[in-house]
């Protein structure tokens, strides 16, 4: 991994976010929950402060309406904020710069995008290297504050601030040693315990590791544990540490400056010891954070640098003088030295892999390579020899690949992996114009099980957790376990939706029966939140979001229950999502869609004046669809722009087909949804339709709502004047039900004006409904007719409300009364004759 990644790909992105007025103890609650280190404020779509788990370090404790005051009042502002795209390197930089411990990543309109934390850095950065060869002992850098467990809360989170520390350890009257971490003062903000002695309070028992184990131990058990501290115990068992992420981000990075420091020492030391060999100096040089000894031509030891001695425990002054021999391991026979020497003398040049011994006795692999180094006359004055040890790496590399993508208690693949091959599913279900779904699954208290049964049954659990999950899963699914008690899978190639909450009942099933665990027996619940592509998101990232949203969700409704992320699916739950489903076919194969023609009868000469265009659905399964029903669901999963354009083919197709057998079709209408007349290119598909159909201008025109030009009635005005250079007109539909002042009508190049059937109901309704109406028919009217539109009156079913418009300037009818919506078959043979 490199400093070069950006940080968007390791950020969290799930981000918490409340309000300026939400009380603190509630924000400290969701943080608690959800297991964040910081919530953002959030006030009109902008972050406006952060307040974060060391903020909650000031909180006066002994202050109960401390607890309820607003977050507003003790955040932090401004936020500070990298671009997605900034490199992780110069994230850390300026984490270290502002002395801050969480980033908020912004995308380009400085949108909140997620969090990198300096946990995230230290988990995810590239420096395995350093933790592999690094004992904890070498960057611890002082004692932990130790707490006597009679302090009150107050006193505890004080000295805890002024220590500076993330965590303390705590000591009670029996010796007993626990912990209290910046994390558990937020719990004690979001559950008031009073202003109590912190002994009962501590976490206990003190998870430990020694002073020799090495950071990548620790940094492993950090990962499987999701703690985010370890005690460091020295030999006697006395704690002489805390451990944290942080602190062995600060030593790897000390560390790494002083094996840079030490190198450039040993490059002077071996310039000033070859000044009459260049060569040699270059390729110490070039290798220089490896071990490195120099032998004289007879092979006794003249000069070993800082690294051998690190490596092999000898220091200098018990090597040099001596021969390579020291280290000898036993392992090799001498036929594998004589082949050594033997390449040596003839290529001047030896490398491989070779068993030694270190001081304390413990053999090693090492990577060696060997340099015969010569004088102007090509003979041999020196060896030198550069080499790694690689044991561990050898050990670690399968060990080092998986934790890369797979989770190191559970054996799934993590996170990465996860996304990597969500990413994949994604495009391959685009292409297959197919869905898929993702489940994000959490625990139901889990953390209680891990605190009051220990870590140990935790994992265990965890094991078994994964184990029933995975066996209720198709082969081809994905289970991943995204770290503590969550869990996320990959349904791809759904059959259909129902399956998903089918799966999701399964998956609550098997978590739902008891667990026997090391001895202990007890019940589990889980929460789900389902998400679906591409309804909730069409990228990795918004999936994930979006299913934990809806995680979330059902934890907040009930626990142990599944959420789909859009909250409308769930009312109507699965009939609604089969009912898409099923429009997705139909649309996808026009199998059951027909298109009926309604006529607009002109009021004065009674002639059939146009025809408006309404697409009808029958379905083998759900029978017919009303549009008022499933229009709205392929605006809202956009198929409606297949849809649309299936409309205006079919009518297309069908007015050319009435031209060719001679008779004279009316114009006719189509309905076009906002998306549809948004979409770039419409009036170039329009035109060409009309070529293709062969249509003489105007011969189709459209009806829009108001709410489809709202806002953005600039814009508008082009997209209308090129269809009005095509001869269409352009009616607004439903007109008297939007918002719009009738002022914004004279700037719009329209044709018609369509009085919503509403109006003209009430018009043959009661005194009172009649008295409303008939003022705003009487100004829509007027108006219409000062513009020059043409007023059509929609859903006119009875002569009364036909007598009543009366005395309106309405140019067409169009109802029940004057002809209902039929098949073009029935259309034509009513309606037209030759022309
Ligand atoms: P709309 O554009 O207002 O269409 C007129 C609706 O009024 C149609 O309902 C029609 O059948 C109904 N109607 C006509 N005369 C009467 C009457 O006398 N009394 C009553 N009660 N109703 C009458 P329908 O076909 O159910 O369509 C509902 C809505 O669905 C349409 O409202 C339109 O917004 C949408 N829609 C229909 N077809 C399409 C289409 O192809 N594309 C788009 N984008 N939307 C469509
Ligand atoms: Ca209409
Ligand atoms: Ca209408």
């Amino acid at each position: 991994m490199s400093q070069e990644l950006p940080i968007e790909r390791i950020m969290q992105a799930a981000l918490l976010t409340c309000d300026p007025a939400t009380p603190l103890s509630e924000a400290a609650t969701r943080m608690a929950e959800r297991r964040c280190s910081s919530i953002l404020v959030m006030q009109a779509g902008k972050p406006v402060g952060i307040w974060t788990e060391r903020d909650a370090l000031a909180v006066d404790f002994s202050d109960l309406a401390a607890m309820q005051c607003p977050i507003a009042k003790v955040m932090s502002s401004p936020v500070s904020s990298l671009h997605r795209s900034t490199p992780v390197g110069e994230a850390m930089l300026a984490l270290d710069a502002d002395n801050r411990r969480h980033l908020l990543v912004v995308g380009d309109a400085g949108e909140p995008l997620g969090m990198v934390t300096q946990t995230d850095l230290a988990v995810n950065q590239g420096i395995e290297p350093y933790l592999r060869l690094r004992e904890i002992s070498s960057v611890l850098s002082h004692r932990p504050l130790v707490l006597p467990g009679h302090l009150l809360l107050a006193e505890a989170a004080a000295a805890m601030r002024q220590h500076g520390d993330a965590a303390v350890v705590e000591a009670n009257d029996a010796g007993e040693l626990g912990i209290i971490t910046e994390r558990d003062v937020v719990r004690f903000i979001a559950r008031y315990p009073g202003n109590t002695p912190v002994g009962p309070l501590a976490s206990r028992p003190l998870i430990t590791v020694r002073e020799q184990d090495t950071l990548i131990y620790a940094r492993d058990r950090l990962i499987d544990l999701r703690l985010r501290h370890l005690a460091v115990v020295d030999t006697g068992g006395q704690v002489v540490g805390l451990l944290g992420f942080r602190d062995m981000l600060a030593g790897a990075e000390r560390l790494y400056v002083e094996d840079l420091r030490r190198a450039l020492e040993q490059r002077d030391k071996a310039l000033a010891l070859s000044r009459q060999n260049l060569q040699m100096a270059e390729r110490v040089i070039d290798a220089s954070l490896e071990g490195i000894i120099i032998t004289d031509r007879n092979g006794v030891i003249e000069y070993v640098n800082p690294a051998f001695c690190q490596v092999t425990g000898y220091g200098e002054e018990e090597a040099v003088g001596r021969t390579p021999a020291l280290l000898s391991s036993g392992r090799h026979d001498a036929v594998f030295y004589r082949r050594m020497w033997h390449e040596l003398d003839i290529h001047r040049y030896w490398r491989g892999e070779i068993w030694n011994r270190r001081k304390g006795g413990a053999l090693y692999l090492e990577r060696l390579t060997i340099t015969a180094i010569t004088d102007e006359d090509d003979k041999v004055t020196h060896y030198a020899a550069l080499f790694s040890d690689i044991t561990l790496a050898r050990e670690n590399e399968e060990r080092v690949r998986r934790l890369a993508y797979y989770d190191a208690l559970t054996r799934l693949p993590n996170r990465r992996l996860l996304e990597d091959r969500l990413a994949l599913a994604i495009r391959h279900a685009h292409r297959q114009q197919q869905r898929l779904a993702v489940i994000f699954i959490d625990l139901d208290h889990f953390k209680q099980v891990n605190d009051t049964l220990g870590h140990a049954v935790g994992d265990e659990l965890l094991l078994q957790v994964a184990e029933r999950l995975q066996a209720k899963l198709r082969e081809d699914d994905t289970l991943a376990r995204l770290g503590g008690d969550e869990f996320l899978v990959l349904l791809s190639e759904l059959d259909g939706l129902e399956e998903v909450t089918r799966v999701a009942r399964r998956l609550i099933d098997a978590i739902s029966q008891p667990f026997d665990v090391l001895g202990n027996t007890f019940r589990m619940g889980c929460s789900l939140g389902i998400s679906l592509y591409p309804e909730d998101g069409t990228t990795a990232d918004t999936l994930v979001r979006s299913a934990d949203t809806a995680m979330y969700r059902a934890k907040r409704e009930g626990r142990n229950t599944y959420r789909l992320f859009r909250a409308e699916m769930n009312d109507h739950d699965s009939r609604l999502l089969a009912l898409e489903s099923a429009l997705r076919d139909t649309v996808e194969s026009g199998e059951g869609l027909a298109v009926h023609y309604q006529p607009l009868i002109s009021r004065d000469s009674g002639e059939v004046e146009g025809a408006e265009a309404l697409v009808r659905w029958k379905h083998p399964e759900f029978g017919s669809v009303s549009p008022a029903t499933f229009i709205p669901m392929a605006e809202r999963s956009g198929l409606i722009i297949p849809l649309g354009q299936w409309v205006m083919e079919q009518v297309a197709e069908q007015l050319c087909e009435w031209r060719k057998a001679g008779l004279a079709p009316p114009r006719v209408a189509v309905n076009l949804s906002a998306s549809q007349f948004w979409q770039r290119g419409l009036v170039e598909q329009i035109r060409q339709l009309f070529a293709r159909f062969a249509l003489p201008p105007g011969q189709i025109g459209f009806e829009l709502t108001e709410s489809v030009l709202l806002d953005r009635q600039q814009e508008a005005v082009a997209v209308l004047e090129a269809l009005r250079e095509l001869g269409c007109r352009i009616a607004i539909d439903d007109f008297g039900t939007g918002y719009s002042s009738l002022s914004y009508l004279q700037d719009l190049p329209l044709t018609t004006l369509k009085v919503d059937r509403r109006f003209v109901q009430r018009l043959a309704g009661d005194e009172s409904e009649r008295r409303g109406s008939a003022a705003i028919i009487a100004a829509v009217t007027g108006l219409a007719q000062e513009l020059g539109l043409r007023v059509v009156a929609e859903g006119v079913e009875t002569q009364e409300q036909l007598d009543a418009l009366a005395r309106y300037p309405v140019t067409l009818i169009q109802g029940y009364l004057t002809g209902r919506p039929v098949d073009a078959e029935t259309f034509a043979t009513r309606y037209l004759h030759k022309g």
